[in-house]
């Protein structure tokens, strides 16, 4: 999108440029002479122009006509529009960098020095990495203008080339810098999304084996102990089968909310799949988490999910030996609930 952007904003410039190069001629505004040294001047000003403004031009709009949708927009529409605390700081340094700079050049009269005003792209790139989108075209439109005002002030017309250049420059960088809080921000929504279950929001199969392998590995090296708790839910089919598939989610929905209620900040809970949940519990024997298994079951016992039916679950243990890896724990966790199951249901097995 921006690199279309910015191929739209040169074409629609040079068109500009030679709209008006070529009326001034042929009106006899301009000799033909002096086309080949105006062109480019004209050109990379008006690119400047369209850069900085049309951004400003479009969240302008979007401010008034906030129900309308413009492509431009699509990637940073749910963005605040609200700067951080530190903005103004950000703009303070941006303004100092530019007096600074042209002053340097006004008192030097030194095409070298004028240089120097290509540092704006560092307070830029600031503001891009750290700012939502409308303070950032916000911020290029003010640098814009206040080097535009010095330009005049100072009488710096023979640099101008290389002030219109920076400003296409900074501004370029910015536009790209821009997309990265908005790509932070999907990225967090992504893990998030991919980590936790939707419908339980407990973690998902995928955290909870990586997480599974990691807490292990922590035991390992820190000679600690670690335990996991496999639980199914009994006969769950049949609530299904009785009262709808919806009864059968708000049921696993409230049975992940007692469990979570019930374990440490360090434990986490995870649905495998089905009515078939995982509790991963470092720093914890199997004597502590037949404990925590005889309180989730009389938890779960002790709950309805419709009036008057209430529900037991099967309950497998394991605590972790030498030589364990995630597979062998969880498969010998797995194989004690299976025991639970085949000892009656509404049980605990320890493994
Ligand atoms: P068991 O005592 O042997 O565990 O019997 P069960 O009926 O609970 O059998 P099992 O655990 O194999 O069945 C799980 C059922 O859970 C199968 C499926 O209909 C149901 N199920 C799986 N995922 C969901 C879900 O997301 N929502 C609902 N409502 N039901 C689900
Ligand atoms: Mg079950």
């Amino acid at each position: 999108m921006i690199i279309s952007f910015l191929l739209i904003v040169a074409t629609a410039a040079l068109a500009a440029t030679f709209l008006v190069i070529t009326s001034l001629s042929l009106s006899g505004m301009m000799s033909f002479a002096d086309v080949s040294a105006t062109w480019l001047p004209f050109w990379i000003g008006d690119m400047a122009g369209i850069i900085i403004l049309s951004p400003l031009f479009f969240s302008c709009i979007q401010l008034a006509y906030p129900h309308k949708c413009f492509t431009i927009l699509k990637h940073i529409e749910g963005q605040s529009n609200q700067p951080t605390a530190q903005f103004k700081y950000k703009i303070l340094l941006s303004s100092c960098l530019i007096i600074v700079t042209m002053l340097l050049t006004k008192f030097t009269q030194s095409m070298d020095s004028s240089f120097a005003i290509f540092f704006l792209v560092l307070p830029h790139m600031w503001i891009a990495c750290t700012e939502t989108a409308f303070p950032n075209i916000l911020s290029l439109a003010l640098s814009s203008i206040f080097i535009v005002f010095l330009i005049d002030l100072l009488a710096l017309m023979d640099f101008v080339m290389v002030y219109q250049y920076t400003i296409n420059v900074v501004a370029a960088n910015a536009m790209f810098a821009m997309a990265i809080p908005a790509l932070i921000a999907h990225n967090h929504q992504l893990v998030t999304r991919v980590s936790t279950d939707s419908l339980t929001q407990a973690a998902s199969r995928e955290h909870l084996i990586e997480q599974g392998k990691f807490e292990l590995q922590q035991a390992i090296q820190h000679n600690r102990d670690f335990s996991i708790l496999v639980y199914d839910i009994d006969y769950f089919k049949n609530i299904n089968d009785t009262y709808g598939h919806d009864v059968g989610d708000a049921a696993l929905k409230m049975l992940s909310e007692i469990a979570k209620a019930l374990l440490r900040p360090t434990d986490l809970l995870g649905r495998l799949g089905g009515d078939e949940f995982v509790v991963l519990l470092p720093n914890t024997d199997k004597a502590t988490a037949c404990n925590i298994a005889n309180r989730l079951l009389e938890h779960v016992n002790g709950t309805e999910f419709v009036s008057g039916e209430a529900f037991s679950a099967s309950i497998g243990i394991t605590q972790m030996r030498e030589g364990d890896d995630f597979n062998s724990i969880f498969k010998r966790a797995d194989n004690a609930l299976y025991a639970a199951k085949k000892a009656g249901r509404n049980c605990i097995r320890l493994n």
